[in-house]
């Protein structure tokens, strides 16, 4: 497909905004609290990040217009005045040459990515029509949302007005939901987001396949720093030597998919050799004494062969995490949708926190506050919804809290999930092909929908498939919902426009409200805009408005973090305690207590190796591979190979490979091999986020491998409904023959496998 396919330019009015380019006016108001910025002669507008979740307070440095620097806002308790290089390089993303300009109405078969240019009456009105017509003949239930990022808020209260409760974010089943759930279950309250990890305070941290470091979570990283320079005794359990490992006391390369029979081994050590919190776990928790029998078969000398880490090695770390205690930290991580065991594993670094007393205490989870915020919530009166289209039987993973992104998708393949089916999507700024495991299930359930809209600054592959395309204004042009989450000490930040929409961009605030003007539900939308609707909101939390806009993020009063300095230790368990045992696991027919099974681990076929993934400190997946200013850093991602394995293989450092996977399945895009010692020989790693198919993505388009193309198995979690997806194994096939022989997918056999490589 060409680029002249993509955009078809519509009208004469059309194309005379066109040649405005990014001189456009904007309409809907005043932008920003510019400060006069006597340095550069310009101004500086605080706001809050969105290149990743962690949502940093930033203050922008405008001139003539035009952003010049992103700095951190010092006032902001998640940045702290620092930002990670994602969110110094938000210019990359405001200017970025193939930024959706215009609503796009799709030409042609779906999926053809051939469009042209509408106005946004048109493109708003067919959104309108599509829905009412879904609405009228199949019901509210028809209707799915799936999302990421902060703006979703808007379009989650236009679901919730219409009467649809099928609202999916893929950061939950397919990444946070295990761990979320695990700790629910163990504390009676999640990790939160960001997590309430005392990093900063630890004297041992022990991080499981979690990469602080090259995960930019910025105050966490900066805590880390904190922690290394405390001299803290860092853990770092990895099949790969992250950065992480690197400034760790013991690295232990363990063997993927094992991380449970090292927790358990760990557990068996602190309570065999009653080195566990005896004090803490009296009070507060319920079912030791079922524990300690069910950990006592659990030794280190059980777990060497499972997990490849030697006796003396859990012992070592055992007594370290004991010797710190309660200031020892067992990080919970984030992106938890491993092997499909993944509630159970959370469950047990829950239980181990709980053994080391470090839940509530100092250097291990604080608790945190969250400001009060009782006007406008851009969310309706929660009305319990029993059923939601993912699950039409909720005893099927009966503990999952939130929509199943995986499920909204099979219950809209004809057949999927019986009936009735979902017809119609919104997908807001996620990028579903490269989010879901197995594409051509996305794909299939895709082209059984009535309607698509995508909703998006870039244009991802997800907008490809749509139907109507409606470009938003980028974080940097636009008001959104206040940010209040719970943290150390309670605090507001207002995400304000720093300089006018570029192009014909608007807020997602206002395509919100449009639609639900146009689909009779706009008496849900009281506010007048986005900034009177973030005004009712800060000042309903008791803060000045004025204020709040010149300073960004505004601290208010906050009661003790830790047990010890007077936090009310308080357990939303059935028991009302901290359950070892769960309760409520045992009434759902799962096993209370977690349990190794030896059979929840498959090692690689003869020949292939297992496909891990993670982050670059640069970038957030997809979200900015197409960003030329973080790209000079890291433009594309590499293979991860054991300097043994590259040399069976024969295979050089920086040669260009395609992987295959067990199914197959072959990546669009090859990528060069970064011959390490870094890695097990029985893992390789790719950055996840490149290799992008959509076109238009003209900087990042075929640069590196799609992982998620080489997930095509996943394993779900019985309990919640996540998605294991580090199940899938890959081989190599270098670019040189593929290239060669003409790129035809699948047409290409594997290198051919040394006898030693099958040893
Ligand atoms: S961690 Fe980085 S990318 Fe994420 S919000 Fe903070 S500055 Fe932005």
């Amino acid at each position: 497909m060409r680029r002249r396919d993509f955009i078809k330019v519509g009208g004469a009015g059309l194309a005379g905004a066109a040649a405005l380019g990014g001189a456009t006016g904007n309409w809907y108001g005043l932008y920003g609290s510019p400060i006069p910025d006597p340095a550069t002669d310009g101004t500086v507008v605080p706001s809050f990040c969105e290149l990743c979740f962690w949502k940093c307070g930033i203050r922008a440095h405008v001139k003539d217009g035009r952003v010049t620097k992103i700095q951190g806002n010092p006032a902001d308790p998640l940045s702290g005045g620092m930002l990670c290089p994602r969110g110094a390089g938000g210019t990359g993303l405001l200017y970025d040459p193939d930024r959706l300009k215009r609503p796009l109405l799709r030409k042609g078969a779906r999926g053809a990515q051939t469009f042209e240019e509408v106005s946004w009456d048109t493109a708003l009105d067919a959104v309108a029509s599509n829905f009412r017509r879904i609405i009228d003949q199949h019901g509210p239930h028809a209707l799915g949302l799936f999302s990421h990022g902060f703006g979703a808020s808007w379009f989650t209260h236009l679901f919730r007005a219409l009467g649809s409760p099928n609202l999916a974010a893929p950061s939950y089943a397919q990444c946070r939901g295990p761990r979320d759930v695990g700790f629910q279950l163990t504390f009676g309250s999640p990790v939160g987001s960001p997590e309430a990890t005392d990093v900063a305070n630890t004297r041992c941290l022990v991080l499981i396949g979690s990469h602080l470091g090259e995960n930019m979570h910025n105050t966490q990283v900066q805590d880390f720093a904190a922690a290394i320079r405390n001299d803290a005794d860092i853990i770092v359990v990895d099949p790969r030597f992250s950065v992480a490992a690197s400034k760790a006391r013991h690295w232990l390369p363990i063997r993927p998919g094992s991380d449970l029979a090292l927790l358990l081994a760990w557990m068996n050590v602190l309570i065999a050799a009653e080195k566990y919190d005896r004090a803490y776990i009296e009070q507060y928790a319920y079912g030791f004494e079922q524990l300690k029998a069910h950990v006592a078969p659990y030794t280190p000398e059980w777990a060497f062969p499972r997990t490849g880490i030697e006796p003396q090695v859990i012992r070592a770390t055992a007594e370290l995490m004991a010797g710190a205690r309660p200031a020892a930290l067992v990080h919970p991580g984030r992106h938890v949708t491993w092997y499909g065991n993944d509630t159970q594993r959370t469950r047990a670094i829950a239980i181990l926190n709980a053994l080391l007393g470090s839940w509530g205490r100092r250097g291990g989870f604080f608790m945190p506050a969250q400001a009060e915020v009782p006007g406008y919530t851009c969310s309706l009166p929660h009305v319990a919804e029993p059923v939601t289209a993912d699950r039409p039987d909720p005893s099927v993973y009966p503990l999952a809290d939130e929509v199943l992104a995986q499920g909204l998708c099979q219950a809209t393949i004809p057949g999927g999930l019986g009936t009735p089916r979902v017809r119609g999507w919104m997908v807001y700024g996620s990028n579903l092909l490269s989010t879901l495991p197995n594409q051509k299930e996305t794909q299939a359930a895709i082209q059984a929908l009535d309607f698509l809209v995508s909703v998006d600054v870039l244009p991802m592959e997800i907008v490809g498939w749509s139907d109507v395309v409606l470009p938003e204004a980028t974080y940097l042009e636009r008001w959104d919902d206040l940010n209040h989450p719970a943290w150390r000490t309670p605090f507001v930040s207002v995400r304000q426009p720093v300089v006018p929409a570029l192009y014909d961009s608007k807020p997602g605030w206002w395509i919100a409200k449009e639609l639900g003007n146009r689909l009779g539900v706009g008496d849900h939308f009281p506010w007048a805009d986005g900034e009177a609707y973030v005004k009712v909101r800060a000042e309903s939390a008791g803060v000045d408005f004025e204020r709040l806009k010149r300073e960004g993020s505004v601290a208010l009063a906050g009661g003790p973090r830790y047990f010890e300095d007077g936090a009310v230790p308080e357990f939303g368990t059935d028991s009302g305690k901290i359950e070892l045992y769960s309760q409520t696991l045992a009434q759902h027919g799962f096993e209370p207590l977690p349990t190794w099974h030896d059979d929840d681990v498959e090692d690689p076929p003869a020949g292939y190796y297992r496909l891990l993934t993670g982050r670059a400190p640069s970038h957030t997946f997809g979200r900015t591979t197409n960003n030329r200013l973080l790209s000079q850093v890291h433009a594309e991602n590499e293979v991860w190979v054991n300097a043994q394995v590259a040399q069976q293989w024969g295979l050089a450092h920086g040669e260009r490979v395609y992987l295959q996977n067990q199914d197959g399945v072959r990546s669009s895009f090859s990528a060069p091999v970064k011959v390490t010692s870094r890695i097990r020989p029985d893992a390789v790693f790719l950055v996840h986020g490149y290799g992008h198919r959509a076109r238009e993505l003209r900087f990042a388009h075929g640069r590196g491998i799609d992982d998620t193309e080489l997930i095509t198995r996943y394993r779900t979690d019985p309990i919640m409904g996540g998605t294991g997806m580090n199940v899938n194994f890959v081989t190599f096939l270098r670019a040189a023959d593929v290239d060669g022989a003409g790129a035809t997918p699948g047409a290409h056999a594997a290198l051919a496998v040394t006898a030693e490589v099958r040893a």
